[in-house]
């Protein structure tokens, strides 16, 4: 079993990357773009592609982090409710809101065949309840989004029809989306970053940006081997943006989540785990995700830690996936790996402006697939002097994180503590 790799089985089955170079000396461009995932190469392909100069850094390589490393799964909205959102923040700001959700699922199809990039892209994400009450909360939701937005891509199935999409008896109900989707993590990053150089972007790795200070001539971005001078700055940093700018520590948590990816099945087991070809996840609070691969594996992600890495995740989470899948029992774990989520209080993104030219967007809380790759979009709109669309998320009101630095995580991690006696709850 392989735990060495750090993108687990996406770095081992992904298509081969460019090498790239690390920065070195002084460059001038128009947008500068920190962080080479979704977000950041999302950002420098619309700017390339709207003709501005642009150069993205990237700390390690592109898909490095969250972006190569995900469950890979494409759902619809946001994490909180539409019927949320609009108690929340009014009818009019959530129907925004909910185009832009819309779009970020049509982005990422769009970019995938534009680009012709190999990702492996299906449609289809079920959400399983846990318990009945959780079933009930996905019908009221779907009848909602049904009558007030015309989205009749969801199907509520019961416990039958679940066991037959899923191969599963663990939940009473479940709903389908047909719009929802899966794909290859890191070929996605990995084919954004190829189609943002084919448009004229330039991306060096390795190149961790260690401050960004102001001057006359615009944003300067230091790393240890040069300087990029930009009239504007893009901070596509995610879980990671705090370390670079200490005024958004307090609005980023971060959650460690785990996966293992099996054996390739044979036909009889492929057969029988997940028929649907579907991704699912569940209802609970610290949630299990899963789908299986285009090599024919199962790719099992459960319990979350706001805390610490164990030595041995595969052991962690392979008796959830024998949970759930009792025929899964005893298949070799080829890969176990693990990622940082960045997360936010409100669960919405948190997207903002840290001066006149510098733009950040990070937080998707699990739902980064298709919103981030829309954030790096409206990012590019924005500091190309169109900010509306972006405004429509950053006048989403964000809230700090209780306990400053010291107490912040400590406790987060009660907090998901909690969170996991109330899955347990019976109801
Ligand atoms: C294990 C896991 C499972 C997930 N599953 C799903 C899922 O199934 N569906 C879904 O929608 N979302 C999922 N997510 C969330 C999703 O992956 C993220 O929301 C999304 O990838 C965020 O993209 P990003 O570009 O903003 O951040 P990242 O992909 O984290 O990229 C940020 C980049 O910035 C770089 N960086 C950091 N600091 C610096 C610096 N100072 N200088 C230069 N570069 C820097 C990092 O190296 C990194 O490459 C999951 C996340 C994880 C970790």
């Amino acid at each position: 079993m392989s735990q060495g790799i750090p993108q687990g089985w996406y770095g081992a089955s992904a298509t081969a990357a460019p090498p790239r170079e690390a920065l070195s000396g002084l460059l001038r461009c128009d947008v500068c773009v920190v962080g080479g995932g979704y977000t950041g190469l999302s950002a420098a392909l619309h700017l390339a592609l709207a003709g501005a100069r642009v150069i993205l850094l990237e700390a390690e390589t592109v898909g490095f982090a969250a972006s190569g490393r995900n469950g890979g799964q494409i759902h619809t909205g946001f994490r909180k409710e539409q019927s949320e959102l609009e108690s929340w923040l009014g009818r009019q700001h959530a129907r925004e809101l909910w185009e832009l959700g819309a779009e970020s699922k049509a982005l990422v199809r769009e970019l995938v065949h534009t680009h012709a990039i190999d990702c492996a892209l299906k449609d289809g994400l079920v959400i399983a309840a846990h318990r009945m009450s959780a079933a009930h909360a996905l019908e009221r939701e779907a009848e909602h989004l049904a009558s007030q937005y015309g989205y009749t891509q969801l199907a509520m199935l019961d416990a039958a029809r679940t066991e037959a999409e899923l191969g599963t008896r663990v939940y009473p109900a479940s709903r389908f989306d047909s719009g929802g989707g899966h794909l290859h993590a890191l070929n996605f990053a990995r084919g954004l970053g190829r189609a943002a150089e084919t448009a004229g972007a330039v991306l060096f790795e390795h190149s961790r940006v260690l401050a960004l200070d102001e001057d006359k001539a615009g944003v300067n971005a230091r790393t240890a081997g040069g300087t990029i001078s930009s009239d504007q700055v893009v901070l596509a940093c995610d879980a990671f943006s705090g370390a670079l700018a200490p005024q958004l520590a307090p609005y980023i948590g971060q959650l460690e989540s785990f996966i293992v990816a099996t054996a390739p099945l044979d036909e009889a087991l492929y057969a029988r785990v997940l028929p649907s070809d579907a991704a699912v996840a569940d209802t609970r609070h610290v949630l299990d995700y899963y789908r299986k691969s285009e090599d024919r594996r199962m790719l099992f992600a459960g319990r979350e830690s706001y805390w610490r890495v164990p030595k041995d995740v595969a052991g962690m989470v392979g008796p959830r996936m024998a949970h759930v899948f009792p025929a899964l029992t005893g298949v070799a774990i080829d890969y176990a790996w693990h990622g940082t989520v960045g997360i936010t209080r409100t669960r919405m993104p948190h997207l903002g402006r840290l001066s006149k030219r510098m733009l950040f967007a990070h937080g998707y809380s699990g739902q980064g697939v298709a919103l981030a790759t829309l954030c790096g979009k409206l990012m590019s709109e924005a500091a190309l002097g169109k900010p509306e669309r972006f405004d429509v998320l950053a006048r989403v009101p964000a809230a700090p994180f209780p306990g400053g630095q010291l107490l912040r995580r400590p406790l987060v991690a009660a907090a998901l503590a909690w969170f996991k006696l109330l899955d347990a709850l019976p109801g």
